[in-house]
């Protein structure tokens, strides 16, 4: 039966809407308050956006469902810069980004034309979306929208700044950022192409000595400086002589660049090739000999400053170089120096417990390495950095610091470097190229007298971990991965330069940046419904007014004097941030990991008191589009309306959710749409077959059905409560239908006509279960299932008021596996058949039969102790005549599930031959037209010619067909 899935969303969202369903103030009933990551919005929604909004209305519908007042809210993200870049490039005229707009986002021309100004593309896609989300049938109260640009809203972040900054926790002072040269601003994820978080890493810059020339090398291991043999230089590279504040360097020009940044101030000299160099001596710091500038392939020009020390002992790599330095193939070495080189030993400098004198040495023949640009170099290098790193001690020649752990000396050797004149430090990026929006590369660079959000605190720190500790991790594998960013996280620049959004309190030149102003945002849910109400003026809210709603902080009423709102109305306020915090679930997609949703805890422990800290956070993986990830660049974004319009809203939220669980990644393709149309377009017709007719005494197949119904409840229920959503998906959608097929044949052999009833309430609990995935058309079967209220309305069918019956469950196992046994003969046989027999096993069989079920269930498998034991009992001595019997019905036992044999255990022995006469011989004349005889194995009077009675066991019967 064909659906018109536009009409069937058109009217259930009519109804919602009239309704008020998902305007949820607070009540004396339990609460759940959910909360998605809001949107930014600088271009509509995709299906990929989708995913995780679909999640947390069904995580918002099934608790409803359930009994919770759920309030599920939205709010738009104007802050930040993109959207500034963008009316940049529409002024412009920029082809590529209008063609987008037109082809793809569908914008209308005089629409376009206005986009010059940043808030009108963010008021434009913020409809777009809204109404995507409308679409969606996301049960929002749109009663609390707001943006971020909000005048109430801005009066709400500068109370968490001026807050954050008295707690000690904004702190000025100079710190390294990711930063675009071109827009002047520092960039964190939401800054970069392709979302990348930049992220770098401090080097020690070690200072040798050439006439004055300093000659600096950089490294992660300062104190390996007291093992240092020589220099390495890439002869080839041509380096520059640079001014930096007082002295002269040689670096690479990559090097002079990136040190611009580092509050130097740089003056290029003149361009030197580095085999200029080679075969001169330099000074170390920390002895008075001299070595020498070697040349080397190996060394790359954009890696530090161009230049490195070599400790042949410690580095693999240097010592693979000294190698080929010593082998005279190497052209830019002349006689005199090779002589020179030949001197050269490595010195053992750090002595580790499981490593020999000189593990470079070691490791290098190990592996087999051979040549300097042998990429195996890396992972010997990370080996030993890492063994020497936790285990080693300092030998005697490294002076002050023998004896000490690496792990311990590290910072010591880098600060008597330091005092000593003779070193520096270099920031770098570990995961360049990192690119900004605007095209431009980034660079680490030294942010001076800036506004940082103090995330090296370690107290800060610590309470969020124990926030963490006491939170549900959704799926919990990924509990690590936030341990891990708290760990490094560092000072966090939290002011940019442009952009929408607040500015900062104290320094009106400078604008609260987007990861900061995101973060504690559940809480202004509460007042912006006040607000968009016109009960209290945004521009009216002071700090007093925050204090008083999240802390309770001072008199209402004189509070409420100075805001122009009523004592009572202030007090309501109050009441509700009371009920509804704190949040209950936050949903967002995994890229948030290392940003907002850490930020979203650290701010709310800042913030807020322990009772309102947030209890749980579920991650979601991707959405690819047929396979592919989805990217503007391969032309398969698929716009969210767009799908609804063309699919409506069920299939593609049921499509989203049915391939993955949380953060597998989900796939989006044509194919599963038409599977998912086609299963929601038969329950549609079978909702207009049943009626709710009185439900007749229950028959054994009656009561299965029940129980298997009970089950699926238990199951789909355990599922939901884990937001496992593609594992109920299945059991409600195709996990009961082999259930529903045996219980349809059972009752059709039987010619029943009392069923309707039966099938009635089955299909009404499973269109509840339903109902929080696809809300409207679970709301039309509903409603063709004779309801008035809503399914969403519903309660969710947790029970269905009928207990399991474990004997059903065993008598029906036992028919399934006997018509499945007849089938099985019959494809092997190929016989038309004349006649079935069947006969069930002897008296004493059937107590061997649960004496080997009682040691199984005891974790006794063993078929010796089994026979031992039956042969020592009078009631079973029998197996004697019998030895295959043992291993035969073990092998029964062990192929069933434990469930199984468990309820077979509780409700004993079933009377095999009273059961199969008379539920069996129905079935078997409506499947192969004729007659079924039954017979026990003890039976004297038994029509038996060929002699099978004799196998029958217990839940297998022996079977004869003619
Ligand atoms: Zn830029």
């Amino acid at each position: 039966m064909e659906i018109d899935w536009s009409a069937i969303d058109k009217k259930w969202q009519k109804k919602w809407l009239e309704n008020n369903d998902h305007e949820i103030d607070s009540n004396n009933k339990e609460k759940k308050f959910i909360t998605v990551a809001y949107p930014y919005p600088n271009s509509p929604q995709h299906i990929g956006h989708g995913r995780t909004y679909t999640i947390a209305d069904v995580h918002s519908r099934y608790l409803r469902m359930k009994g919770f007042n759920v309030l599920f809210p939205m709010g738009f993200h104007y802050t930040g810069t993109p959207i500034l870049g963008m009316a940049k490039r529409v002024e412009a005229n920029d082809a590529e980004l209008i063609e987008g707009f037109k082809t793809l986002y569908k914008v209308p021309e005089d629409k376009i034309k206005e986009f010059v100004e940043p808030v009108k593309i963010a008021d434009y896609f913020h409809e777009e979306i809204k109404s995507g989300m409308i679409e969606m049938g996301y049960s929002i109260d749109w009663r609390r929208e707001f943006t971020t640009i909000d005048p109430a809203y801005q009066k709400f972040i500068e109370w968490q700044f001026r807050n954050l900054k008295e707690k000690n926790l904004i702190v000025q002072g100079s710190h390294p950022v990711g930063w675009c040269p071109k827009d002047q601003n520092p960039v964190s994820q939401h800054d970069t192409l392709g979302d990348v978080e930049p992220d770098f890493t401090e080097y020690i810059v070690i200072k040798f000595d050439l006439n004055g020339v300093k000659i600096p090398v950089a490294t992660l291991r300062p104190e390996t400086l007291f093992g240092v043999t020589n220099i390495w230089i890439n002869p080839q590279v041509m380096y520059q002589k640079i001014k930096v504040n007082d002295e002269i360097w040689i670096t690479s020009p990559e090097c002079a660049r990136k040190l611009e940044f580092l509050e130097k101030k740089i003056e290029v000299i003149e361009d030197i090739l580095g085999s200029d160099f080679v075969g001169q001596s330099v000074k170390a710091p920390h002895s008075s000999d001299s070595v020498l500038i070697l040349p080397a392939s190996f060394v790359k020009s954009d890696n530090g400053t161009g230049i490195v020390m070599s400790v042949p002992a410690h580095a693999p790599f240097d010592y693979q170089a000294l190698l080929d330095s010593k082998s005279g193939k190497n052209k830019s070495i002349n006689n005199d120096l090779l002589k020179n080189i030949q001197n050269i030993e490595p010195i053992s400098m750090i002595n580790t417990e499981g490593l020999g004198n000189i593990p470079a040495k070691d490791i290098v023949e190990k592996m087999g390495i051979s040549h300097q640009d042998d990429p195996k170099l890396e992972e010997a290098t990370k080996e030993i950095y890492s063994k020497e790193f936790y285990d080693g001690i300092l030998a005697n020649n490294t002076k002050q610091f023998a004896g000490k752990k690496i792990s311990e000396a590290k910072d010591e050797i880098k600060e008597w470097v330091t005092k000593i004149g003779s070193a520096d430090i270099l920031l770098e990026l570990t995961n360049s190229p990192v690119k900004c929006r605007c095209g431009t590369e980034c660079v680490v660079k030294i942010l001076s007298n800036q506004w940082f959000l103090d995330y090296s605190n370690k107290d800060w720190k610590q309470k969020a971990h124990s926030c963490f500790e006491g939170m549900n991790i959704l799926p919990n594998e990924i509990r690590s991965e936030f341990d891990k960013v708290l760990d490094w996280l560092r000072e966090r620049a939290c002011a940019r330069q442009h952009g929408l959004g607040t500015k900062v309190p104290w320094d009106k030149e400078w604008l609260v940046e987007s990861l900061a102003d995101s973060v504690i945002y559940m809480a202004f849910y509460i007042i912006s419904k006040y607000v968009n109400k016109k009960e209290i003026n945004g521009n009216d809210l002071t700090d007093e007014f925050f204090d008083y709603v999240f802390y309770g902080k001072k008199d209402s009423g004189e509070i409420a004097n100075k805001i122009n709102i009523t004592k009572e109305k202030l007090e309501e306020i109050r009441n509700e941030f009371l009920y509804f915090y704190p949040v209950d679930s936050r949903h967002s997609g995994r890229d948030l990991v290392p940003n907002h949703l850490t930020f979203f805890v650290l701010n709310h422990v800042a913030l807020f008191p322990e009772e309102n800290w947030p209890q749980e956070i579920v991650v979601n993986g991707s959405v690819l589009m047929a396979g592919k990830k989805m990217s503007k660049s391969m032309g398969n974004i698929i716009p969210l309306r767009d799908a609804v319009r063309k699919h409506g809203a069920d299939p593609i939220r049921l499509t989203i959710l049915i391939s993955a669980e949380l953060l597998q990644d989900a796939d989006f393709n044509v194919e599963a749409i038409n599977g998912i149309k086609n299963k929601l377009e038969s329950m549609y017709e079978n909702s207009t077959k049943t009626k709710a007719e009185e439900i007749p005494e229950l028959e054994p197949e009656d009561k299965w059905i029940f129980s298997m119904l009970q089950n699926l409840a238990l199951n789909v229920s355990q599922s939901m409560d884990k937001i496992r959503l593609r594992e109920a998906l299945h059991h409600i959608l195709y996990d009961f239908d082999s259930e529903l097929q045996w219980y349809l044949k059972r009752t059709k052999s039987k010619q029943r006509t009392n069923i309707s009833g039966i099938l009635h309430k089955i299909l009404s609990s499973r269109v509840l279960m339903l109902s929080p995935f696809a809300p409207h058309i679970a709301e039309e079967i509903w409603e063709k299932l004779g309801n008035s209220e809503l399914a969403s309305k519903s309660a969710w069918p947790s029970s269905i008021g009928i207990e399991i019956d474990s004997k059903s469950i065993q008598t029906e196992t036992l028919l399934k596996s006997i018509i499945e046994d007849i089938n099985n003969i019959l494809k092997v046989t190929k016989i038309s058949p004349k006649k079935i027999t069947i006969y069930t096993a002897e008296q004493w069989k059937s107590k061997a039969y649960n004496s080997i079920l009682k040691n199984v269930l005891d974790g006794q498998t063993n078929i010796g102790t089994i026979i031992k034991s039956l042969i020592a009992n009078k009631e079973t001595e029998q197996i004697k005549k019998d030895p295959d019997f043992v291993k035969k019905t073990l092998n029964d036992i062990l192929s069933e599930p434990v469930e199984l044999r468990k309820g077979r255990m509780n409700i004993g022995q079933i009377d095999e031959k009273q059961i199969i006469s008379s539920e069996l011989s129905s079935l078997v004349k409506n499947d192969y037209d004729v007659e079924l005889s039954v017979f026990s194995e003890s039976d004297s009077e038994k029509y038996d010619p060929k002699n099978k009675a004799k196998a029958a066991r217990p839940f297998k019967p022996a079977i004869l067909i003619e």
